[in-house]
């Protein structure tokens, strides 16, 4: 046995959710829709939402921000892990996905729980300072365009407050960030985040391979 992460393949990886994966027919319903979109692949894994939820409540999370919210699924696992006076806000810049997104989170009851900002996610998260937001989240997602990366994570960083905790999507990006030949943009921007915050002193923090890869930042008090 190695002492790297074990390599999932397709049956381990089946018999990983067969044993672990508590799911809902809404739930399902939701990945399977998404999952016939062009960009389905974009949703986030059943298994890395269960991971999420179980976060926001360990942190005993009340008041979320997800930077990049697609079709609604990660939102939708955090904000039924929340408590009833829970509040996650949800950036998107796409009424399609995020109308299929409310359907779903109407469905389960949550939707009184998630505030839709449709519009740049900077522009939310500038305002949410703006307004004396700072220092109030305990939990923020970012999983959104990736040259904007290291800017939504100052400014979560910003709205966090101390001991909060920062989830970051697609860290490893399919294995790309190891491939030295690979100069596309967001490979580029993914690679100096992970190189920046590896070194950030504000924060605790782990590289969890999950899914695509998910940093885990705890912000320092
Ligand atoms: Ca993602």
């Amino acid at each position: 046995m190695g002492k790297q992460t074990l390599n999932l393949n397709d049956a381990l990886y089946k018999y990983l959710l067969s044993v672990s994966l508590r799911d809902t027919p809404l739930h399902r319903a939701l990945r399977e829709e998404t999952n016939r979109l062009e960009m389905g692949m974009m949703q986030v894994s059943p298994d890395q939402g269960q991971f999420m939820a179980l976060l926001v409540k360990l942190i005993g999370a009340k008041r979320v921000i997800e930077v990049g919210t697609f079709t609604g699924y990660s939102a939708l696992l955090m904000a039924e892990a929340l408590p009833d006076d829970g509040r996650l806000i949800a950036c998107d810049v796409s009424v399609e996905w995020t109308t299929m997104a409310r359907r779903y989170w109407r469905q389960a009851g949550v939707e009184r729980k998630i505030e839709l900002r449709l519009a740049p996610a900077l522009d939310t998260l500038n305002e949410l300072i703006a307004g004396g937001g700072a220092g109030t989240f305990d939990f923020a997602f970012i999983d959104a365009d990736k040259l904007n990366l290291r800017d939504y994570y100052e400014r979560c960083l910003s709205l966090l407050r101390p001991g909060g905790l920062i989830a970051v999507d697609n860290v490893l990006w399919g294995g790309s960030v190891a491939n030295p030949d690979d100069r596309r943009e967001a490979t580029v921007a993914i690679r100096r985040f992970n190189e920046f915050i590896f070194g950030d002193t504000r924060i605790d923090f782990c590289m969890v391979p999950i899914g695509d890869g998910v940093t885990l930042a705890r912000k320092l008090g």
